[in-house]
């Protein structure tokens, strides 16, 4: 199973590891060593770190915060206190270490100090002003994702997540009303 980083931030991507949230919600996070390849296939997180069961839970918690205060952003409604309050609290921890060498860019840290990272960032995209958050134009895609696209005109999570499948079934459906056509 992948991990799709497509939200343009770690928090919202974390949030959307629960896929179709309004109808049969997936949750991509079932246990902790999910949750360890999720921090380890995502850039901006230490490559290594393990789950216990207690950090599991507490990464659950800080994703429906994250996930909750996104769509408040989203729907322009004031955050939901207790939201921010799980969110504050993990960001408050120590962050992942950081360091330079000729192969690039190495974290290292805990998963404490991975959801601390996942928090902060979450933090800075959501007290920003600037920042367009939108939900996926796909029905039944959840996932928020932020839009850095000229003129804002960016209407799919992702183009392999979604995109693609909106535009290949319009186009069978228009085959079937059309059958003659070579219209695109
Ligand atoms: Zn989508």
């Amino acid at each position: 199973m992948e991990f799709a980083f497509v939200s343009g931030n770690p928090a919202l991507d974390l949030a959307a590891t629960v896929e179709a949230r309004r109808d049969e919600a997936a949750d991509l996070l079932g246990t902790p060593s999910d949750l360890e390849r999720w921090v380890a296939a995502c850039d901006e997180l230490p490559d290594e770190v393990t789950a216990d069961t207690a950090t599991f839970e507490a990464a659950l918690a800080l994703r429906e915060a994250l996930y909750r205060l996104a769509l408040d952003r989203v729907l322009g409604t004031p955050f939901d206190r207790d939201c921010l309050a799980i969110v504050n609290a993990a960001a408050a921890g120590p962050v992942p270490a950081m360091e330079l060498s000729d192969t690039g860019l190495r974290l290292s840290g805990n998963l404490r100090a991975a959801l601390s990272q996942v928090a902060r960032r979450g933090i800075a995209v959501l007290a920003d002003p600037g920042a367009r958050l939108k939900e996926c134009g796909r029905a039944g895609c959840t996932r928020i994702y932020l839009d850095r696209s000229r003129g804002a005109r960016r209407t799919w999570c992702g183009m392999d997540e979604c995109g693609n499948r909106v535009k290949a079934a319009a186009y069978r459906a228009r085959r079937r009303a059309a059958p003659q056509s070579t219209v695109e």
